[in-house]
């Protein structure tokens, strides 16, 4: 089924990059899904732990060498067209649509890799949701550099290229991400939680076996503009943390390093401040749960892994203070349905979309349970998407 509608959203794409560029042989095909993170929340910034798994809705690229030295790349779903000379791969163009940044920002760092660039022409679709969290512009990053790796043919190993497109967006497009995105589009595995370690990007593929249960993430459709300054403002905090346990521990370089069970948070309480306290506690726990999280899902423990799920919702709420009301009740609705074993925000915070494991016929009373209460309660109706689990980079 899902092989089907890939091999179906194939054939549309290249018949679409036949349209607009013309048919002919030389099309390299690549597609990468989008992500949701299970557990593991504000850890990736402090060298700790995340848990994603890739889901099944992903961004295709379709893309062909030119004999000049254009590169012209068209947007199915905004039906745009951009085109620049590939010697001006860096210059920014005030005019250009903002989709095109991040295939732009790949060739950027292909470039500056030493990869030699030439003209190529690129269509690009997908059906990931944008801005929902579920990270449409990795996939659309890691797309394009896969698509570019079949044409011409460069070495660059899974973890380098996430690397890679993790620089396209941090430097190229100004966007401070970290590493978690671009790994899992890339390394994500059919079926399988990615546990990855931010500091030495170790990693290891985690089975979800969920049985009679499913994934369910719902975008609450509310951003708070708090975003961008708590973000900055939560980064400072843990740094401050790290900066007062470092005067008891010097060898200590972030809080990942902090053991869960151990005397060394507390006994920094009064230097820190109740604050930043709360803030590294959150840090230091939610570490602990992803370790916890793994031990429950390779058992296939799915109650433990779902108390998991309430426990990092609790701590981002009530220590991190990165949810917001809307969020809480999304949350706190799906955990009313019998059937729910975890809900919890993720994301960076401040509104965004929920992750839920339940039961499916929990699943099949979110509309009654979640979104019509929520409407009435909050004015809009959130989107929900209940998730079929997939794999990370495909190269056709
Ligand atoms: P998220 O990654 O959480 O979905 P971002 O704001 O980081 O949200 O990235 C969304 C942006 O990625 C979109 O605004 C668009 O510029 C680009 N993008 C995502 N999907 C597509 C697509 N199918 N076609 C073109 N651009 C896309
Ligand atoms: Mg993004």
């Amino acid at each position: 089924m899902q092989e089907t509608s890939r091999i179906r959203r194939s054939a549309a794409l290249r018949a679409r990059f036949g349209a607009v560029f013309g048919s002919g042989p030389g099309v390299a095909l690549a597609s990468a899904p989008g992500r949701v993170n299970l557990i593991g929340e504000h850890t990736d910034y402090n060298d700790g732990f995340v848990l994603p798994t890739p889901i099944d809705r992903r961004i295709e690229v379709a893309a062909r060498r030119r004999a000049d030295e254009q590169v012209v790349i068209h947007s199915v779903d905004f039906d745009e067209t951009v085109r620049f000379e590939v010697g001006a791969v860096e210059e920014r163009d005030s005019a250009r649509p903002g989709w095109s940044d991040y295939p732009r920002a790949v060739l950027w760092a292909l470039g500056a890799r030493g990869v030699p660039l030439t003209g190529l022409e690129m269509a690009v679709a997908g059906d990931v949701p944008l801005g929902a969290g579920l990270s449409s512009s990795a996939a659309l990053e890691v797309a394009t550099a896969l698509a570019l790796q079949t044409l011409w043919g460069f070495e660059l190993d899974g973890p380098a290229m996430a690397c890679l497109c993790r620089r396209a967006e941090n430097d190229y497009v100004g966007v401070r991400c970290g590493i978690m995105d671009q790994f899992v589009a890339r390394m994500g595995r059919e079926g399988h939680a990615l546990l990855l370690d931010c500091r030495s990007l170790e990693h290891r593929q985690v089975p979800l076996a969920l049985g009679r249960h499913c994934l369910l993430v719902c975008n609450s459709r509310v951003k708070h503009s708090l975003v961008d300054s708590a973000y900055n403002e939560r980064r400072r905090q843990c740094e401050k943390g790290v900066e007062a346990l470092k005067a008891l521990d010097p060898t200590l370089r972030a809080l990942r390093d902090v053991a869960p069970a151990g005397a060394l948070l507390e006994t920094a309480r009064p230097q820190m401040g109740e604050v930043v306290y709360r803030r590294c506690r959150h840090v230091v726990s939610e570490n602990a749960r992803v370790s916890a999280s793994v031990v429950a899902l390779e058992r296939g423990d799915l109650v433990t892994f779902g108390a998991l799920m309430n426990a990092s919702h609790d701590s981002l709420r009530d220590d991190y203070e990165v949810s917001c009301p809307e969020i809480d009740l999304l949350v706190d609705l799906a955990r009313a349905l019998p059937g729910t074993l975890g809900a919890r925000i993720t994301g960076g915070g401040f509104g965004g979309s929920t992750v839920n494991l339940m039961s499916e016929e929990a699943a099949q009373g979110f509309v009654e349970g979640v979104v019509v209460p929520f409407e009435r309660e909050v004015g809009h109706r959130p989107e929900f998407l209940v998730l079929r689990l997939t794999s990370g980079r495909r190269q056709c």
